[in-house]
């Protein structure tokens, strides 16, 4: 049967390898402007300021208050700066926090972004932002939202620690994973998510043994971009969904969650996805689940919800505020369910 789908590529510009953040300066005029605003996270200002030399005029200022969650008075404190500096575009410098608020202005402003991503979020390449506000978060979808251009250097990322460096590559992998199953899947989404979990799996490992491998450095980023790319442009399903329930409602912190959740997120999909699934288990080997879990274990990954101080009646809550709303994923949810795998996931379990 001819297999039928809708497809659109994405408009952002992509530029890749080392060195590349010498281009920035290049960048900011080609996209018309002349008074870039550096944004960055409190860890990350000295960089952020380095950055913003580099460029000379046309720097603007540095504006380093980014945060995660991307909560909306860091944003109007951000927006302020904006204005005093007569910023004609923003530079987020960081990742998926920076990133965020860089979306916030966006959004609110349409300047152009330029990101340099740090982590391997893949945040730069969605047109997605979470934002929040007086402790809820929302979820905006808008074409200002998706960055314009995104610079990915590897050597940017050469200080990202070994255990931030696994968790969020396995939190790129989780929009691969989910990507293979969405009902709105394309065979370029399927291409992509599949090339980016191969680069995590060649590349996590030596990055471990290894964090000044900068080839490795490079080929994680190569992952990060197809998998972030796959999670702007199609839906995702439960694994992103129980992560956003832990992380909004709970607090757990955003990298390590889809971490521990993906191999039992995927276990409970595998059989209800298996032909959607089957070549990523061959990457990893063995069923999907336990093969993703004995890839995070060689990694050296958390691998128990417990280990985020989680407490079982945590577990109670989050299994029914995760099956209050519908939503679709390739295998039904009900509570009973979800408690189990939430069960697993609390205790490390390795999925079968
Ligand atoms: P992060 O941006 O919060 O960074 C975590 C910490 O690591 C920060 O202190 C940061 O300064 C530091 N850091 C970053 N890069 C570093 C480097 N190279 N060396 C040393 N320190 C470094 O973490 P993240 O996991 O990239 O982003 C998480 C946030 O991104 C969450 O809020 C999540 O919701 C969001 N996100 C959004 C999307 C989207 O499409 N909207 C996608 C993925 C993640």
């Amino acid at each position: 049967m001819t297999q039928s789908f809708s497809y659109a590529g994405s408009s952002a510009q992509i530029v890749f390898g080392d060195g590349a953040r010498s281009q920035l300066a290049d960048w900011v005029r080609k996209v018309g402007c002349s008074r870039a605003l550096v944004l960055s996270t409190p860890q990350q200002k000295a960089d952020a300021e380095a950055l913003a030399q580099d460029i000379g005029d046309l720097a603007a200022g540095v504006f380093s208050g980014a945060t995660m969650h991307t909560p909306v008075d860091v944003t109007e404190a951000a927006m302020k700066l904006v204005a005093e500096a007569e910023a004609d575009c923003v530079v987020s410098f960081g990742g998926g926090s920076t990133t965020g608020l860089g979306k916030a202005i966006a959004y609110r402003t349409d300047l152009p972004q330029i990101v340099m991503p740090t982590t391997y979020a893949g945040s730069e390449v969605t047109p997605i932002l979470g934002q929040t506000e007086a402790g809820s978060k929302t979820t905006v979808r808008d074409a200002k939202i998706l960055p314009e251009v995104v610079i990915y250097d590897p050597a940017l990322t050469l200080g990202l620690p070994v255990a931030m460096s696994v968790t969020s590559g396995l939190n790129a992998m989780a929009h691969a994973v989910e990507g293979l199953y969405a009902k709105d899947r394309n065979p370029i989404s399927t291409l992509m998510a599949l090339e980016g979990l191969r680069a995590f799996s060649r590349s996590l490992r030596k990055i471990v043994a290894s964090p000044q491998d900068a080839e490795a450095r490079g080929d994680a980023l190569y992952g990060a971009w197809l998998c972030g790319t796959v999670l702007g442009t199609v839906g995702m399903a439960l694994h992103h969904k129980l992560c956003h329930t832990l992380g909004g409602s709970f607090d757990t912190p955003h990298a390590e969650t889809h971490a521990i959740m993906l191999p039992h997120t995927a276990a409970f999909n595998a059989a209800a996805a298996a032909p959607e699934l089957a070549a990523a288990a061959e990457i990893f080997g063995g069923s999907i689940g336990s093969g993703l879990w004995d890839f995070a274990t060689a990694i050296g990954a958390p691998l128990s919800l417990k280990e985020l101080g989680l407490s079982e009646a945590d577990l109670d809550r989050a299994a029914s505020i995760a099956v209050e709303n519908s939503y679709w994923n390739p295998r039904p949810v009900d509570r009973s369910s979800i408690r189990a795998l939430l069960q697993d996931a609390f205790e490390g379990r390795r999925p079968q």
